[in-house]
């Protein structure tokens, strides 16, 4: 499955909001939901688990990893940027800065 695949059959399930601000905002919210879902199985693995990557609970940390993809497809789609785009983008920017000794750092324009 492409990106794009993955993008077309995401926006198929969307519960899209008419009003397009609030469908965006919606769908930008739901995001940063998911990643605190993601942070949330962490907290409680460090709380409950003891860090033990053994009893890491991976399945639902896929789970979660999941919906945060399908909501970046649907923001993405709200902006009309096909997903295919953004994941060429980011490694394109991801091996320049490998090739010019500039992932580790910070700043976003490295
Ligand atoms: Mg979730």
């Amino acid at each position: 499955m492409t990106f794009d695949d993955y993008q077309a059959k995401a926006i198929t399930t969307n519960l899209k909001n008419d009003d397009p601000v609030l469908e965006l905002l919606q769908q930008v919210l739901g995001l940063g939901d998911e990643a605190g879902e993601v942070q949330a199985i962490f907290k409680k693995w460090v709380r409950d688990q003891g860090s033990d990557l053994h009893r890491l609970d991976t399945e639902n940390v896929k789970k979660e990893l999941g919906d945060i993809l399908w909501y970046i497809a649907v923001v993405a789609h709200d902006l009309n940027i096909p997903l295919e785009d953004i994941a060429k983008q980011n490694i394109a920017k991801l091996a320049d800065r490998k090739s010019r000794g500039t992932l580790r750092g910070s700043g976003d324009n490295r």
